[in-house]
């Protein structure tokens, strides 16, 4: 069956209100998969699930399914201000990398807690659970959802969704030049397997290539490594993803220029809130 992505958020790092912003967006990572019946689901719980949360109260969507690519920030503080989280019909389940120190809740509890949050995760009224990832996959409505761990700093996961026909790969934090890319097998590649011959790749293309030289090991893509990596795994299309807080709509425009210049058949695009992306 066919499938329907929307993105709420595409912002990496911090979210960027003002007037330079307003063609891309600049809430954080948030990318729904569109489903039909009571369920919903949900990739990263950046700034733009804020948005989403209301969307969902109004189309009674109370099973969600939210799977987190790791805990920082940028992908984790919108979930308190989630309105389904405030709701006592609603069970919410929450997936996300595990760490060998501490729980998958305990590490999201954190932002529940002071001085950061005025209230207590026991105050929430939403059944909320827990699970780790990398684990089983995921299916739903013809859909199937793989994790794996990616190269960025921390525990991270990247995500596959399979449909009938079709795959996507949501790599929003991701650097995988810092193993290699080019004149490596897949199973040398950071994510190579997980994002192989897939149809849509939306990648992490943060920096230009003279920013990333100075930012090597942050976590992070340049634009030629994000084509780099979509030519390696035979990618379909790419659609460039966590966008740099310190440019404009302008700059991201330029990005987007040099992406095409590099890119060949992938015609990479920028990503932006509000975009819908048709999975057949
Ligand atoms: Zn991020
Ligand atoms: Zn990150």
């Amino acid at each position: 069956m066919a499938a329907t992505l929307k993105i709420w958020g595409c912002r990496g790092s911090l979210p960027t209100p003002g007037t330079d912003t307003i063609t891309y967006g600049g809430n954080t990572s948030c990318v729904e998969v569109v489903l039909e019946g009571e369920a919903a689901l949900v990739l990263d719980a950046g700034t733009g699930i804020r948005a989403l949360g209301f969307d969902l109260v109004a189309r009674n969507k109370r099973q969600i399914h939210l799977f987190l690519t790791h805990l920082h920030l940028d992908h984790l503080e919108g979930l308190r201000f989630f309105a389904p989280l405030w709701d006592e019909r609603v069970t919410l389940e929450i997936w996300g990398p595990r760490s060998p120190e501490v729980s998958l809740r305990d590490r999201i509890l954190r932002s529940f807690s002071p001085p950061l949050f005025p209230l207590d995760f026991r105050d929430v009224p939403a059944r909320v659970t827990f699970h780790d990832l990398p684990g089983e996959p995921w299916r739903a409505e013809g859909i199937t959802l793989f994790a794996d761990l990616v190269l960025h700093p921390g525990p991270t996961v990247g995500f596959r969704l399979e449909t009938d026909g079709s795959a996507f790969a949501y790599l929003p934090d991701h650097e995988p030049a810092l193993a290699g890319i080019e004149g490596r097998s897949l199973d040398w590649i950071s994510a190579g397997a997980l994002a192989h011959g897939a149809d849509l790749v939306l990648h992490d293309a943060q920096y230009f290539e003279d920013e990333y030289d100075a930012r090597i090991g942050w976590g992070h893509s340049s634009v030629a490594d994000a084509v780099a990596f979509c030519q390696a795994i035979d990618a379909g299309r790419l659609v460039l993803f966590h966008h740099e807080p310190e440019h404009s709509d302008r700059e991201l425009e330029q990005l987007e220029a040099r992406a095409r210049e590099l890119g060949g058949g992938l015609e990479p695009e920028l990503a932006y809130e509000g975009m819908t992306l048709e999975l057949a």
